[in-house]
Formats: structure tokens, C-alpha cells, sequence
């Protein structure tokens, strides 16, 4: 062939590379997003999507309005960053295969995932299309700690409309790798968006993006 294939990463705080695998999410795991959504807020079992490892935008980066919709929202998110896998992992061993985490947007076309909920359709084309993974820089877990509290929050064009605290996830970051792990194998390099809180809403071309979560860096992205 004449041609490659280029790999994706994304920069880790301090130095070197971390090579993206694939990338998981999860859908509602804040209760007041799925009551905005329009789903019962009560615990059940996460359930889970994914988005193509090149749908990666890096912090700085530019996310292109996408064709066919005119509903594209943001979701902040705390990303989880892998550097060991497993299937069936116990939760209370779980912590142990998280590499980093990092600041995250799970973009969506509001409109066609509305559209594929109602015909029971996949969401693929709503959530995995091009530039749809925002994601910044990988902060070590060895100098985070476990997360499990802290603020998250989103500025749009500088005012906030995402404001809430990792500690309101319904399913713990434990509790997701573990619940992933028994429906596929993870390995180093799956990175995992693990929801988003509630205020989800439109962004327009020109937009600043500004994503934060306590202890790590921010991310920042414009829609052209
Ligand atoms: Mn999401």
C-alpha cells in the first residue's frame, strides 16, 4: 500500500506520549443528565458506546462543524486513560490499571441520536463521528491519586454551562472499568469518557470550549 495509517496519542503532563487504543464512554452516569435526557435516574447497570481512537482532537485543536445536523452539544467529561487491561477485573483491583486521566468532550449530534433512541437504531453516526473526541493531556495517576470528588466544569465563549463534581457519577471509575471489562477485553491504551453531569447544550461555529476538572489540565478547543 502507499499509504499509512497514523497512530494516535495524546500528550501526557510532564513528558512522553500515550498511544490511543480505542475509546469507550458512558452513557448517564449523572443523575441529573439522565433525567434530562429523559431517562430514569435510578442506578442501573452503565451502558456503554464508543467512538473511533482517530475522533481524537487535542487540547488547542479545532473541532469542524460536523455535516448532518444542526444539533451539535457539548458534553464535559473526566476521561480515564488505561495502561493495563483485563476482562472480568474486579472492582476493588480496577484503580490499579489506570494510567492518567484527563479532560474530555464527548460531542454529539443531538438531533440524530435523538432520531436513532426513537427508531432503535445504533448512535454511532450521533456520537463517533470525525473530531468528536476533544481530549487533553494525560495527568499520572501516581500524582492525582484514585479521583473520585472534585469540580468539573465547561465555559462556553467564557460563561459556564457544565458545572458539577466527578463525586455526583452514579457508576465510580472502579465500577466502570469493571462493568466494561466483562463485556470486552481492555487493554493499554483504551481510554474511557465516563459521562457527563447535567446542563448539556448547543455550540456554534466560532465557539470556545474551555473543560475543566480539579487536579488536571484544562482543555480548550474551538468549533469552526
Ligand atoms: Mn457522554
Amino acid at each position: 500500500m502507499d499509504f499509512e495509517v497514523p497512530g494516535v496519542s495524546l500528550p501526557v503532563a510532564g513528558g512522553g506520549a500515550f498511544p490511543v487504543r480505542r475509546i469507550y464512554c458512558v452513557g448517564q452516569n449523572y443523575r441529573a443528565h439522565a433525567i434530562e435526557m429523559g431517562s430514569d435516574p435510578d442506578r442501573q447497570a452503565p451502558f456503554f458506546f464508543s467512538k473511533p481512537a482517530d475522533a481524537i482532537v487535542q487540547d488547542g485543536g479545532t473541532v469542524p462543524y460536523p455535516p448532518r445536523t444542526e444539533a451539535l452539544e457539548h458534553e464535559i467529561e473526566l476521561v480515564v486513560a488505561l495502561g493495563g487491561g483485563g476482562s472480568d477485573i474486579p472492582a476493588s483491583e480496577a484503580q490499579e490499571l489506570v494510567f492518567g486521566y484527563a479532560v474530555g468532550l464527548d460531542m454529539t449530534r443531538r438531533d440524530l441520536q435523538a432520531a436513532a433512541k426513537k427508531a432503535g437504531r445504533p448512535w454511532d453516526m450521533a456520537k463517533g463521528f470525525d473530531h468528536s473526541a476533544p481530549c487533553g493531556p494525560i495527568t499520572l495517576a501516581e500524582m492525582t491519586g484514585p479521583m473520585s470528588r472534585g469540580a468539573i466544569w465547561l465555559r462556553l465563549n467564557g460563561q459556564i454551562r457544565q458545572n458539577s463534581d466527578i463525586g455526583a457519577m452514579i457508576w465510580s471509575v472502579p465500577e466502570v472499568i469493571a462493568e466494561l471489562s466483562r463485556y470486552v477485553a481492555l487493554q493499554p491504551g483504551d481510554v474511557v469518557y465516563t459521562g457527563t453531569p447535567e446542563n448539556v447544550g448547543p455550540v456554534q461555529r466560532g465557539d470556545q470550549l474551555h473543560g475543566h476538572v480539579d487536579g488536571l489540565v484544562d482543555l480548550t478547543v474551538k468549533i469552526s
